[in-house]
């Protein structure tokens, strides 16, 4: 019964001395509290030999449990983690930015949040001159730029070559940021190669759905493309106010 009982707990425990005090638990019980139950016995080296070898087996499978429970449970924070970031730039990925959205919508109405939707310009040029593994340098070193402006801010890479930053402020603030990012790319020199960005910026509002916040981000990502890239435009319900940015030589 002792045996039974210290080996079919063993996976209980989480350590190591819960289980072996839970043991010793079990023996004092099981022999009413007296020693000399188990001592006075005429089978007492017996009894002795198993509660040792009962206890010993429970305790090595407890080490075994309580590894393998380890290396679970750090495999699945590993997976976790991988999930949320982007394999390429190691920044956040959509999934990551996308579950944090609802949060900030929900909050829009006290607080003030801008949706910041970044595209590379003419990046499928720079792919089919210099090849993917340059397309991969130039997306890996936006990425970076983009956490070192918004480090604060919630950020990540939608896909391809599109990157979003949720804004917590103002939106001088957040054209600021905007602007930054646009020069801060401009200056990037990879491979003899320019890199600019065109961003469109949309304002969250409790009136407008997560949908149409995005739908007006984008057409101001679309202004500014359509103005001439390597700039920002603020987004609003109808067209939007470009702000041309210098491209730098
Ligand atoms: P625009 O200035 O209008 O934004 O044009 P663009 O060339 O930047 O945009 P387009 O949508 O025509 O091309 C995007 C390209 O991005 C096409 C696709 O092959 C490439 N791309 C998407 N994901 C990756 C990636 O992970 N690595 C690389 N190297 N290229 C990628
Ligand atoms: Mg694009
Ligand atoms: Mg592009």
């Amino acid at each position: 019964m002792g045996i039974l009982m210290t080996v079919g707990m063993a996976p209980v425990f989480a350590d190591y001395y819960s289980y072996l005090a839970s043991a010793i638990a079990v023996w004092f019980i099981i022999s009413y509290g007296r020693l000399g139950f188990i001592t006075d016995s005429p089978d007492s080296g017996w009894i002795i030999l198993f509660i040792v070898s009962g206890s010993a087996l429970g305790l090595l499978l407890n080490c075994l449990f309580v590894r393998e429970r380890k290396r679970t449970f750090l495999v699945q924070r590993e997976l976790i983690k991988l999930a949320f970031k982007d394999a390429l730039t190691g920044i956040d990925n959509r999934r990551s930015l996308m579950e944090a959205m609802p949060d900030y919508h929900a909050r829009s109405a006290t607080h003030d949040f801008y949706l910041l939707l970044i595209d590379i310009d003419n990046f499928k040029l720079i792919n089919d001159t210099s090849g993917h593994d340059v397309g991969d340098e130039v997306l890996v070193a936006v990425a970076a730029l983009i956490e070192r402006h918004a480090q604060t801010h919630a950020h990540g890479r939608l896909g391809g070559e599109e990157f979003g930053v949720v804004f917590a402020g103002e939106e001088s603030a957040a054209c600021a940021l905007a602007e930054q990012l646009c020069e801060s790319v401009a200056k990037l020199r990879i491979s003899t190669h320019v890199v600019t960005v065109s961003i469109g910026i949309s304002r969250f509002s409790e009136t407008m759905t997560l949908a149409e916040i995005f739908k007006v981000a984008d057409r101001g990502l679309y202004e500014a493309k359509r103005h001439g890239k390597n700039r920002y435009v603020l987004g609003s319900g109808q067209g939007g106010k470009s702000h041309a940015m210098h491209r730098a030589r």
